[in-house]
């Protein structure tokens, strides 16, 4: 940046003062030239009043102190008379530009270069009372040339320049760099630095406290989570334990002859029990695992969630009816934005639980209601229900209000955990209601 702007003055000055220097130059080149003019024009009038009155005999005698040049000549362009040549040797003037002037409009000038353009001629040219027209001529250093001799002070000029613009423009650059070098990005002060410097110190204080903020909601996040997957860890290895510690019980007995070859079949489908209880709990640890950590990656599709209804009612319908419990499904096709596999579950889940959780003779009721913000999913049963203390816990995982029950009918405390995480995923809401004895109702609102 110190670089940057340490260029940025240099050449701004530098640029200046060029641009001002040629400026004079020419400035002051005009003047003296104007200045040149009006001289020649002022010799003129008064020559050519002389001239009038007393011939050009008078011209010879008066131009010798004068350093101009003064032609006489005729309307067809023969020289009569000219101070510094033979008028007889001199070519004819017709065509030169001040002449035909004069001869056209009373008075002409012109200015003409040397072959080298060190010098250049200033022509004035009157026209007489006699018809014949006086010129004046000057010889007068060019610009070129007069640049070329101011080179050396102009080198010098420019030197001094040089070196007073780079010492100025490294102290500015460094004045402006300093303050800025010197903010202390952890703690700055708007007192410290100088007035266009302070909106960029607050911006800095205020984006410092925002990372910080974030650093804090990170660090907050980070605990729950390491504390979350402690509990769940401990929860897991318990779940698992339980089953197989039953297992290895069962067949130790049985190895050991300690159980009658009556009783061997029970204990078989003991151990069967609980083998599948360990296997349906892994599965829902994988699913909860996935659904949490994104991992399901099938992308988002237009789904119709009461044909998962009708294949879901249709899977489960024999189990229900093991226990006596009835299905129904109401509602018409609705459309909704989702993973198919993860809505497919959430319906499955619930619908699990209403049947698992009824009552004999009871009944579960699927709804599919669309308004114009959402599409509501219900399903209701009129089963056991659950006390008010429990209702805000069973979307915890592993959580079961009653273990033993839960557990003889193969629950794993993680289906509610499932629903929660595949709605939250496809922009639904979950709202649980429930009467102990009376029945549940839970519903996903998908929004639109
Ligand atoms: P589980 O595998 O034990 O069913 P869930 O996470 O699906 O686990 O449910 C958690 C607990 O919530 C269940 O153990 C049960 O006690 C209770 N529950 C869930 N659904 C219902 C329901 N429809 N009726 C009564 N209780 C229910």
């Amino acid at each position: 940046m110190r670089d940057r702007l340490f260029e940025s003055h240099f050449t701004t000055a530098m640029l200046s003062f060029s641009i001002c220097l040629v400026i004079i130059f020419v400035i002051v080149y005009k003047y003296f030239l104007t200045e040149y003019v009006a001289e020649l024009r002022e010799e003129a009038a008064w020559m050519s009043a002389a001239v009038e009155t007393n011939g050009t005999d008078f011209l010879l005698n008066a131009s010798r102190e004068m350093q101009t040049r003064i032609t006489i000549i005729a309307p067809d362009g023969t020289v009569e008379f000219d101070n510094e040549n033979l008028a007889e040797n001199m070519e004819n003037h017709a065509k030169r530009e001040e002449v035909q002037k004069a001869f056209a409009e009373g008075e002409g000038e012109s200015i003409r270069y040397s072959a080298t353009l060190s010098e250049k001629t200033v022509n004035y040219a009157v026209l007489l009372a006699n018809g014949t027209v006086m010129r004046l001529s000057r010889t007068q250093h060019s610009a070129l040339y007069l640049f070329a001799k101011m080179m050396f002070p102009i080198v010098l000029i420019l030197a001094v320049a040089i070196i007073a613009s780079a010492v100025l423009a490294v102290r500015m650059a460094d004045k402006i760099t300093e303050p800025i070098n010197k903010i202390d990005l952890d703690t700055p002060d708007d007192r410290d630095v100088y007035e266009e410097l302070r909106p960029l110190v607050r911006r800095i204080t205020m984006q410092n406290k925002q990372i910080y903020m974030q650093m804090e909601q990170l660090k907050e996040e980070h605990k729950k989570r390491e504390i979350h997957r402690r509990e769940f860890t401990a929860n897991v290895s318990h779940e698992l334990k339980t089953p197989l510690t039953s297992i290895s019980g069962f067949a130790e007995i049985i190895r050991d002859g300690l159980v009658k070859p009556e009783d061997i079949p029970r204990f078989a489908d003991n151990i069967y029990k609980e083998a599948r209880r360990l296997v349906s709990l892994v599965e829902d640890i994988i699913r909860l695992s996935m659904v949490e950590d994104n991992e399901i990656k099938a992308e988002k599709s237009v789904v119709d969630i009461y044909d998962i209804c009708c294949k879901t009612i249709d899977i489960l319908t024999p189990v229900a009816e093991k226990q006596n419990v009835s299905f129904t499904l109401e509602g018409t096709s609705a459309k909704v934005c989702g993973v198919y596999q993860m809505l497919e579950e959430l319906v499955y889940n619930l619908c699990d639980n209403a049947v698992k959780y009824n009552k004999p003779a009871g009944s579960v009721t699927v709804k599919i209601d669309e308004e114009p913000e959402c599409v509501i999913l219900t399903v209701a049963d009129t089963g056991i229900g659950i006390s008010d203390e429990n209702l805000d816990r069973v979307f915890e995982r592993f959580y079961r209000v009653d273990k033993s029950h839960s557990k003889e009918i193969g629950g794993t405390g993680l289906g509610l955990s499932i629903v929660k995480h595949s709605a939250d995923y496809n922009n639904a809401k979950v709202a649980i209601e429930s009467k102990l004895g009376v029945g549940t109702t839970i519903t996903v609102r998908f929004m639109k």
